[in-house]
């Protein structure tokens, strides 16, 4: 068992406003004080009571005996030539993550990690050959944004900030639901709903849950297949969870006016790659009010997919520009120094 298990004390960043408020209301102070505590926590990024000086004295002495305040160890930083840059992160219990800040026309996105590894085993995914250790608290899933945010350059702001690092974040829904409220919320982050956005592998309950509870971000879906049988051989979960059940919870949920889903496609060479896939994509996505993030597959150690030479990229952006979709090839960054999609790996110790 390792530290994770025998800490006691409550992580005070694991708590929603409410919570805190409740736990402040338990030691018998103003509940208002748990709105001074998050600013600490998120705006400063405070990592002990001690710095807290707007607290007296005796209440920062009694959250010391009964809260502590998680922080993350940096284990290493890596700047990409295209100024990508790639922090790995230690947890208490010795698993590791990786957290990307991607400069990018004037914003600046976070791509941050849900759970160390990955269950759900993607054929072309370095994080899903890896293996899965442990869901991430919302406490670690926060303090990927406080570490970066606290290590920027004078002028940067944090400006966007996407769950698409390691881990299948509808996988471990009400630690990311309470990550989300704090991001979104002025006490935290203060990044509205517009600026984050959530994707999976195509969770189906878990997608419906996200709409019905108003959570705070904007849905991407990997769709990466455009048949049930390719898309069950790249990602097992769609024999859980077929295509045709997926689109259709896709077409039914209740966007906000004028947000559309996106969905990602992994090209792979001579995998999904073809006209007709790009033709039976146009098919499949009738309907739904969507744009498309194509994705020329990032290679890495010990996969043998390729990627598609770029004419037959632009081709596939084509067809589909043609029938109507906003299509955006996504550039890959960060691939000297593996940070780009697919090929974070961490280090996770198994649990
Ligand atoms: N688990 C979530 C989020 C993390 S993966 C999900 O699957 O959506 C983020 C994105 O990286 C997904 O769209 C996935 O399809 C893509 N991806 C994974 N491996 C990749 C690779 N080797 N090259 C390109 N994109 C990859
Ligand atoms: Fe997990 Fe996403 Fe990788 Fe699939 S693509 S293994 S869901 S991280």
């Amino acid at each position: 068992m390792g530290v994770y298990f025998l800490a006691m004390s409550v992580n005070l960043k694991d708590l929603s406003l409410e919570e805190l408020e409740a736990l402040i209301a338990g030691l018998g102070k103003e509940r208002y004080r748990a709105r001074q505590i998050m600013r600490w926590l998120y705006g400063r990024g405070a990592s002990s009571f001690e710095e807290m000086t707007d607290l007296a004295k005796e209440l920062r002495a009694e959250l010391s005996r009964t809260a502590r305040i998680s922080s993350l160890a940096s284990l290493a930083e890596e700047r990409s030539p295209d100024g990508t840059r790639k922090y790995l992160f230690g947890l208490e219990d010795g698993n590791q993550v990786e957290s990307v800040l991607i400069p990018d026309d004037g914003r600046l996105t976070l791509c941050i990690s849900t759970q160390a590894g990955c269950a759900m085993g993607c054929r072309f995914c370095l994080t899903g050959m890896g293996g899965f250790a442990r869901d991430l608290t919302a406490g670690e899933i926060l303090d990927q944004i406080v570490r970066v945010a606290g290590a920027l350059e004078p002028g940067e702001r944090l400006t966007n900030c996407v769950l698409m690092g390691m881990g299948e974040p509808l996988a471990n829904y009400d630690r990311v639901q309470g990550a989300l409220g704090i991001m979104a919320s002025d006490l935290g982050f203060g990044l509205s709903r517009r600026r984050i956005t959530l994707s999976t592998v195509g969770l189906i309950p878990q997608i419906k849950r996200l709409f019905a509870e108003g959570v705070p971000c904007r849905l991407a879906v990997s769709l990466n297949a455009t048949t049930q049988k390719v898309r069950s051989f790249l990602m097992p979960i769609s024999r859980r969870y077929p295509l045709s059940a997926l689109l259709a919870a896709c077409r039914a949920l209740p966007l906000p006016p004028r947000e559309r889903i996106t969905f990602e496609y992994v090209l792979i060479q001579g995998v999904n790659d073809s006209d007709a896939d790009a033709h039976r994509l146009t098919q499949i996505l009738r309907g739904i009010r969507c744009k498309v993030n194509l994705i020329p597959f990032n290679e890495c150690p010990g996969i043998l997919f390729r990627r598609p030479q770029e004419k037959v990229v632009l081709r596939f952006q084509k067809v589909l520009m043609e029938a109507g979709y906003l299509t955006i090839i996504r550039e890959s960054r960060g691939g000297a120094i593996s940070a780009a999609c697919g090929q974070l790996r961490g280090r996770i110790t198994g649990s």
